[in-house]
């Protein structure tokens, strides 16, 4: 079986106690990818103090230079596209028209990061004193530790790493243990990119290796993608150390579709925003709010296309449209929460584990629908992440709005309506970090603004211009060319 290696200060070594995991393609369990290193805080700490030693000279690096390679990282990225597609369908299980997505999301957030090094802009002022010049800079802050889950192993480790990289921070980072053998892609292009040894390092591993990270005194900043229960702790733990966080968690993403709404459309739209990435995105559809006139033709018509969604494993059935999901533990959570469902609401969809031929040896599930779910029912209220749909009713644009904000997460909103006014009022209405109208809840752009509210996030934003705002401390500068003493607030 292949061992794999952590990546630190340039060289590919195991974890200092030798311990391991394996990493098994959840299409199919027999497919063993590799073992890699189970870390722990010896192999953070090397790593860590390789990330150290290494700010003091990629600190100074020219910002623009920085994003130059960069840039070659995203032309790597490009080039080893299909590669790294299969890699990543093999280790999580999305189709290789999702994976390579995801990889393209990489790209595109290399190429911004790359333009980026040659802005990073400050802000200067009027200083309130004669002769006396204000500006402000960005300034790298240091170490960044990044947590990430599984289901976008490449796209969200890029929307942190390359930001702070282009800042000029250096990084820990610890993929997922569910879907490693991206992290050592990574790590093999921002190398032959031209990144320093040190600069960029991988530590794998799983809770002890992410709270090893979390914990380390040379690690100022910790970027963590996952669950909600995980980001809070995490929080917590940051509050005490006085650490800057940023948590990109968990969401209960709500499609409403209004009487008035292209039909088609939202059909297309909830199946693609539900069913897609299996239901495991952090952004996926996992509530619909159906106005009551549209509400039965539309059920039906959505059962009927569900039903008829390609299960399968995506390298070896390119027909397949929805792929396993994660685990075994995952597995059985989801069907945990279809036996919860049955007390609460009706089941007209799916609801088991999908089993026949070459779905055998895999962890698939059944697009699976309830109808009827009141807003209290634990199955409109709890994240699930697996292809659940449930389904609620409402009999006006004002009742739609208050069932989607009914719920603890803000990540993501959707509505599907052609009256101008009520999209605008729900852009305004919707309690989330992002709105679509006429679009499902899942479609992010690299180049914008990604994150949630309330349960989702802490005040951060990933994406496009605001990521920087989480790798960068502004330092303010004042510059007195009077010759003499001039006392703010005292002398002006
Ligand atoms: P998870 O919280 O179990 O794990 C996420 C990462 O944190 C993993 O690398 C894990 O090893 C690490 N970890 C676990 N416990 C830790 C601890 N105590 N200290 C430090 N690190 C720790 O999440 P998951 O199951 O891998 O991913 C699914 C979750 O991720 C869902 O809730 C989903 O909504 C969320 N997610 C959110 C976004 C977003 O951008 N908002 C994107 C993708 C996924």
């Amino acid at each position: 079986m292949p061992q794999f290696s952590n990546y630190i200060n340039g060289q590919w070594v195991p974890s200092q106690a030798g311990s391991t995991f394996d990493n098994i393609n959840p299409a199919d369990q027999r497919d063993v990818i590799g073992s890699f290193p189970l870390s722990a805080a010896a192999d953070v700490d090397a790593a860590a103090q390789a990330a150290a030693e290494a700010f003091t000279s990629w600190r100074l690096v020219p910002a623009p230079k920085r994003g130059e390679i960069l840039r070659r990282a995203g032309d790597i990225f490009e080039r080893r596209k299909e590669e790294l597609a299969a890699i990543m369908t093999r280790e999580m299980g999305k189709t290789l028209t999702e994976t390579r997505g995801d990889i393209q999301e990489a790209i595109d957030t290399a190429y911004y990061a790359a333009t980026e090094g040659r802005r990073l802009f400050g802000m200067n002022a009027p200083s309130e004193l004669a002769n006396k010049m204000n500006l402000s800079f960005r300034m790298p802050i240091g170490v960044c530790g990044i947590i990430t889950a599984w289901n976008f192993p490449i796209a969200v480790p890029s929307w942190k790493i390359l930001p702070a990289l282009v800042c000029g921070n250096t990084v820990v980072f610890k993929p997922s243990e569910d879907a490693p053998h991206s992290g050592n892609i990574f790590a093999e292009i921002l190398e032959e990119a031209g990144v320093p040894p040190g600069v960029f390092n991988v530590v794998h591993g799983a809770v002890d290796c992410g709270k090893a990270i979390v914990d380390h005194p040379a690690i100022h900043v910790v970027g963590f993608t996952g669950s909600t229960a995980t980001g809070k702790a995490i929080a917590a733990r940051c509050g005490e150390l006085n650490k800057k966080v940023s948590l990109e968690m968990g969401g209960k993403n709500a499609q409403i579709v209004m009487d008035d709404a292209n039909l088609e459309l939202a059909l297309e739209g909830v199946l693609w925003g539900a069913f897609g990435t299996t239901g495991q995105r952090c952004t996926a559809t996992s509530r619909l709010i159906l106005h009551h006139a549209i509400h039965d033709e539309f059920v039906d018509r959505l059962v009927m296309a569900a039903a008829k969604l390609v299960l399968g494993p995506g390298l070896t059935n390119p027909r397949a449209q929805v792929g396993p999901v994660i685990n075994q533990r995952q597995l059985d959570k989801i069907l945990t929460y279809v036996d919860v469902g049955r007390s609460e609401a009706s089941l007209v969809a799916g609801g088991s584990r999908a089993t026949d031929g070459e779905l055998a040896n895999g962890f698939f599930m059944q697009p699976t629908i309830f109808t009827g779910v009141q807003r209290t029912a634990r199955i409109f209220q709890e994240e699930i992440f697996g292809p659940v749909l449930s389904v609620s009713v409402c009999s006006s644009y004002d009742e739609a709005v208050s069932l989607a904000n009914d719920c603890a997460y803000g990540l993501s909103s959707s509505i599907y309506t052609n009256d101008v006014n009520a999209a605008f009022r729900a852009v305004r209405d919707l309690e989330a970090g992002i709105t679509y109208v006429n679009a499902p809840t899942i479609g992010a752009e690299a180049h914008m603004p990604f994150g949630g509210i309330k349960g989702t996030g802490n005040g951060h934003r990933e994406g496009g211009w605001t990521v920087f705002d989480i790798f960068t401390e502004w330092k303010s500068v004042y510059i007195d060319y009077s010759g003499k003493l001039q006392r703010a607030q005292i002398d002006n």
